[in-house]
């Protein structure tokens, strides 16, 4: 039986629980102690540790034993590395959601720009149990209109003769203006109609960077409210400040005639992330000039983007030396071909299976 060939231990499973992986986790489930930091695969005919093939990740040929598990290549079922990334960017899969939660929130100090005690929050609250992404939408509609942080509790106000005289405690927002957020392509920009002082500039680019520390601020309590629970999905975990690798199994290299590899198209995409990811260390290391860093920067959000999704209308595709686009996880994922339909809501429970539920967690990643 297929099932036999691997030594893990056989589970129920009772639920299955939705996320996003946390930078934590992927650190967790990683086995490249240090981060792939290496574009090469091989060196000296042996897979390089570090490397794209570390040898920690799972086992290349038939005459070796995986580093991590001691498996050969039937038994070892793959094992996960990461890069960390010098800068964050943003995931293309959530960029959507990641400016729509952007939009409720107060750009400097990061609270909700209705007050949690507002009876309109309350009751979205209470009619959206459940039903988180309904909850959000609600949320939005609330929020959106605001163009500045509230620092008082609007409840307060015209509500003396209530029952309980004590003073609620104030949301204590941070009363500045709101900018506008907009979206071109892969970059944000935000704009003020009503500056804060006089030198704070109108319209600013707006760095993955500097939105992964205004989610990052957002309290637990908050999250909630926005439909996201804490425990699983964070806000912040939207941004991408390390990525997960998947293991060899997942992106097979082809031996061809001789001993030349045809590497998988994600081994591939992961080999131009590593080289951005190298060159933009190396420039923010060596103090170079801010338009070399956002260049930087730009080069690294596009591979990373194209990692996921190579098919974004009116965007540039990503392509393989010999002009073809290269196939990013989505398009693995989505179809009737694909991991989901084709694989993972299969009835046959063989090794193939097996595989596919480890793609899950690269799912996840999209959403
Ligand atoms: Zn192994
Ligand atoms: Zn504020």
């Amino acid at each position: 039986m297929a099932t036999n060939d691997s030594k893990a231990p056989l589970r129920t499973v009772k639920r299955v629980q939705f996320g996003i992986l946390s930078p934590d986790e992927i650190r967790r489930m990683s086995v490249t102690e240090g981060g792939i930091r290496f574009p090469e695969t091989m060196e000296a005919g042996r897979p390089k540790l570090c490397g794209l093939m570390d040898p920690r990740q799972g086992v290349i040929d038939r005459n070796s034993r995986c580093q991590t598990c001691a498996g050969n290549m039937t038994e070892c079922p793959g094992h996960f590395g990461h890069i960390d990334l010098a800068k964050p960017v943003f995931h293309i899969g959530f960029i959507t959601k990641t400016i729509k939660i952007l939009r409720c929130v107060c750009f400097f100090c990061s609270k909700l720009l209705v007050s949690p005690n507002n009876p309109k929050i309350k009751e979205v609250v209470m009619k959206s149990k459940g039903q988180p992404r309904k909850r959000l939408a609600f949320v939005y509609d609330l929020c959106k209109g605001k163009n500045i942080c509230e620092g008082g509790d609007e409840m307060d106000v015209g509500k003396e003769g209530e029952e309980n005289p004590q003073k609620k405690q104030g949301h204590g927002g941070c009363g500045r203006y709101q900018p506008n957020i907009r979206r071109t392509g892969l970059e944000l920009t935000a704009e003020w109609k009503h500056v804060n002082e006089d030198t704070q500039e109108k319209k600013i680019s707006l760095s993955a960077e500097r939105v992964w520390e205004i989610l990052k601020h957002i309290t637990d309590e908050e999250c909630f409210i926005l439909g996201m629970d804490p425990k699983f999905a964070r806000p912040d975990w939207m941004i991408v400040t390390v990525l997960p690798v998947p293991p060899l199994a997942v992106r097979p290299a082809v031996v061809m005639y001789g001993s030349a590899r045809n590497q998988d198209d994600l081994t591939h995409k992961m080999a131009d992330i590593i080289k951005a990811n190298n060159e933009l260390q190396k420039n923010e290391a060596a103090g170079a000039a801010a338009h070399i860093i956002t260049e930087n920067i730009k080069m690294l959000q596009f591979h990373v983007a194209t990692l996921v999704d190579n098919d974004m209308p009116g965007m540039p595709r990503a392509m393989q030396k010999s002009g073809k686009p290269l196939k990013a996880i989505k398009a693995r994922l989505k179809g009737k071909e694909g991991r989901i339909r084709g694989n993972l809501m299969g009835k046959r429970v063989d090794s193939q299976h097996v595989l596919s539920l480890r793609q899950i967690q690269i799912c996840v990643l999209i959403k």
